[in-house]
């Protein structure tokens, strides 16, 4: 393998380095399927979710916003299905007591399941039994059956059981969404690749309700919009792939995943479910209050609608924008030796930080006029400033962490008022006026094109 390909130890080495990722409870030797997202981890965080939100809610008329929960009634996860069918195969070596999904073959191998043979010590397997993924918890004084909690494992549900509120309130109509983004919980039980797969993470999901009939549309329809999003956002379409499910989750007609080739290899992303009217036909039967719609448009018809799914990791996204952002890229013309810069090609709306003010000099009062433009800037941008070390060394800095707009004060700055701006992925740099950066780096994001 080449060098300067990327791995997933240059990501996990970087995005500790850099402030974008720490391990949760570090001092204690780490927890498992925990992470912390330090400074510039939550701004990338925050800004994919706003994309994402921004695309779901403000680009679509009839799509709004919800903050369910995570405490729910435990009823819930009866209807959906959770209490009963949650669960993973587990087998456990008698031996060695590692633990393996008995249905994921990067684990363990059919025939060692068979055999019942651990492929990590040659030990006795257990025959594999279900586990549920669920954490279960107690809320209360006393810790009996009538107190359990259950940490939701997915954000959908406090969209179903909300649905007919929203109706009420926003007066919306069929076909609608509801959109939601907050955190999810599963007992996963091997958590690896990073932040991939995590026991705590946070979804983006977006539920659309529609007629029975009109599913098969709908569905074709987000499958497109979704895959569109990743493209907008500057994602590489032929880092990106469509799994289709052969076989079925107990509540869907149809699923197909949007899977990204993360350094491990091609996998899912986010899924596109037509989820049928199973849950809601379930909350009727569990809750005994009636979900179905009713069209006063179309002589009060009654039905319970179908529901398309696209159910997206936001912690899984940071990843993904991480990986496809990263180029170790060598600048030296032919002749010259080998000189490498790390850089992040982050879509400037994704990019944590968007523009860096460098003066070059800390002396003469560069360093006052650098910090005067920063304090203008920052009402508009993410803005960072960085006075230390040789400006080419800063330049790297940045450019490590996907910065795409670099500002610097030089001594003609103090007399023309012009500053240079450079431009992370082309390292170009343009002399321009004081008074039109603003605008100036505006229209680079409006225009911004990964090469
Ligand atoms: P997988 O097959 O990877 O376990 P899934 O098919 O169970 O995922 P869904 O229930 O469809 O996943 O969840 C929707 C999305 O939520 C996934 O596409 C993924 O981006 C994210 N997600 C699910 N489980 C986890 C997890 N343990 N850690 C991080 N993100 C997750």
């Amino acid at each position: 393998m080449d060098n300067h390909e990327i791995t997933m130890e240059k990501i996990v080495s970087l995005c500790k380095r850099r402030g974008f990722v720490f391990q949760s409870s570090e001092i204690y030797g780490g927890q498992a399927g925990a992470w912390d997202y330090g400074p510039l981890g939550i701004e990338l965080k925050k800004n994919i979710q706003n994309a994402w939100w921004k695309e779901m809610t403000q680009l679509h008329d009839n799509i709004v916003g919800l903050d369910a929960a995570i405490f729910m009634h435990p009823r819930t996860w009866e209807a959906s299905g959770h209490v009963a069918n949650f669960s993973d195969p587990l087998v456990d070596c008698k031996d060695c007591k590692m633990r393996f999904r008995a249905d994921d073959e990067s684990q363990i191998s059919k025939e060692n399941v068979e055999k019942r043979i651990c492929p990590k010590c040659g030990g006795e397997l257990t025959p594999p039994r279900s586990f549920n993924l669920m954490f279960k918890t107690h809320i209360g004084p006393a810790e009996d059956t009538a107190s359990i909690l259950y940490l939701r494992p997915e954000t959908a549900q406090g969209i179903y059981v909300n649905y007919k509120n929203i109706i009420q309130s926003n007066r919306m109509k069929i076909p609608f969404g509801i959109a939601q983004v907050g955190k999810a919980f599963r007992n996963e039980i091997v958590t690896k690749n990073f932040i991939f797969r995590t026991c705590e993470f946070e979804q983006m999901e977006m539920q659309f309700f529609v007629k029975p009939g009109d599913d098969d549309k709908f569905f074709e329809y987000w499958r497109g919009q979704r895959w569109e999003f990743y493209k907008k956002y500057g994602i590489r379409e032929n880092k990106l792939r469509w799994y289709h499910h052969e076989k079925l989750a107990h509540y869907a007609k149809d699923a197909y995943d949007i899977e990204y080739e993360f350094p491990m290899g091609f996998s899912e992303l986010e899924g596109i479910h037509n989820r049928t009217n199973f849950d809601l036909t379930k909350h009727t039967e569990y809750s005994g209050k009636d979900m179905s719609y009713i069209d006063q448009d179309n002589g009060n018809e009654k039905y319970i609608p179908y529901i398309i799914e696209t159910s997206a990791g936001l912690t899984r996204n940071v990843l993904m924008f991480m990986c496809d952002a990263y180029e170790e890229q060598n600048l030296a013309k032919a002749g010259e030796p080998e000189d490498y810069r790390t850089v992040l090609h982050f879509h400037p709306k994704i990019a944590p930080v968007t523009v860096a003010v460098l003066p070059l000099m800390k002396k003469d009062g560069l360093a006052e006029l650098a910090k005067d433009i920063q304090n203008e800037l920052k009402e508009e941008f993410v803005t960072d400033y960085d006075q230390a070390g040789a400006i080419g060394k800063r330049y790297r800095r940045q450019d490590e962490v996907g910065t795409p707009f670099c500002v610097t004060v030089d001594y003609d700055s103090k007399e023309d008022n012009t500053v240079t701006l450079r431009f992370r992925d082309s390292m170009e740099q343009v002399r321009i006026p004081r008074s039109e950066l603003t605008a100036r780096i505006k229209q680079e994001i409006k225009n911004y094109k990964r090469v």
